[in-house]
């Protein structure tokens, strides 16, 4: 199994980190991309990837840090690109749920590390949320792999991913929970679909409520073979495939 997505870099693994990836490996978990989001948690985890051979890291500005990055922060997270166990630029995009105001601004943040990636030759991982239309114009124009990370839209959305080969999804806990996520899986592009936790957060049914981690992803992958009608350990070897096609793990 691979969580392409998780944030272990978050304080509220700062207690017990070392026994919350003790648990995912011994679960089975091969790989963690542990994603950040702004200058920290990017550091961070850098540092984790370099203390396990199991933890991989995803470096970026999140929408959030729209009206408060420095260009300085771009050259740093550029600079960070270099390092060995990088494996993406993210999570990075567009979120307009909190309102209009800094649109102009997070679509130039957005764009900058898009360029970034670029050059670096790295895929992308989207936090996307009410953007999708303006996320989905931006990146067609680039010959980059891109990820939807834990995809919240519905089937209607998924089509736009079907047309673009560039583009892939990822499911988090949401599948568990939201029907419409689940009928937009149904219709996944089976080569381009990873799983994620996200966690500490999303935490997946039957353990809603809880703290999410790295070892719950099996339920993830329990959903969306379900869905896919295909037993679990296909499941598991299409979407290990499809992350290995995404990042370069070695
Ligand atoms: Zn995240």
């Amino acid at each position: 199994m691979t969580d392409t997505h998780c944030h272990l870099n978050d304080d509220k693994f700062s207690m017990d980190v070392e026994e919350v990836i003790k648990r995912a490996i011994d679960g089975g978990v091969k790989r963690m991309v542990v994603v950040g989001y702004d200058k920290i948690s990017s550091e961070k985890a850098l540092e984790l990837s370099s203390k396990y051979d199991e933890i991989y890291a995803s470096v970026g500005l999140h929408p959030y840090e729209a009206e408060t990055y420095r260009s300085e922060d771009l050259k740093h997270i550029e600079s960070l690109c270099l390092e060995n166990k990088v494996v993406a630029i993210g999570e990075i995009g567009l979120d307009y749920y909190r309102g209009p105001e800094n649109r102009d601004k997070q679509k130039a943040l957005f764009i900058d590390q898009i360029e970034i990636a670029k050059m670096m030759r790295k895929p992308v991982i989207l936090h996307v949320r009410d953007a999708f239309k303006d996320t989905f114009d931006i990146v067609k124009n680039y010959d980059l792999k891109f990820v939807f990370h834990s995809f919240s839209f519905g089937p209607k959305e998924m089509k736009y991913i079907l047309t673009y080969e560039n583009l892939f999804v990822s499911f988090s806990g949401m599948i568990t929970f939201l029907k419409y996520v689940r009928d937009a899986a149904k219709i996944s592009p089976i080569n381009r679909t990873l799983v994620e936790t996200d966690s500490p957060y999303l935490t997946p049914h039957p353990l809603r409520g809880r703290r999410n981690e790295p070892s719950f992803v099996k339920y993830i992958l329990k959903t969306l073979s379900e869905v896919w009608g295909l037993d679990f350990e296909s499941c598991e070897r299409i979407t290990d495939e499809n992350a290995s096609r995404f990042m370069d793990f070695d």
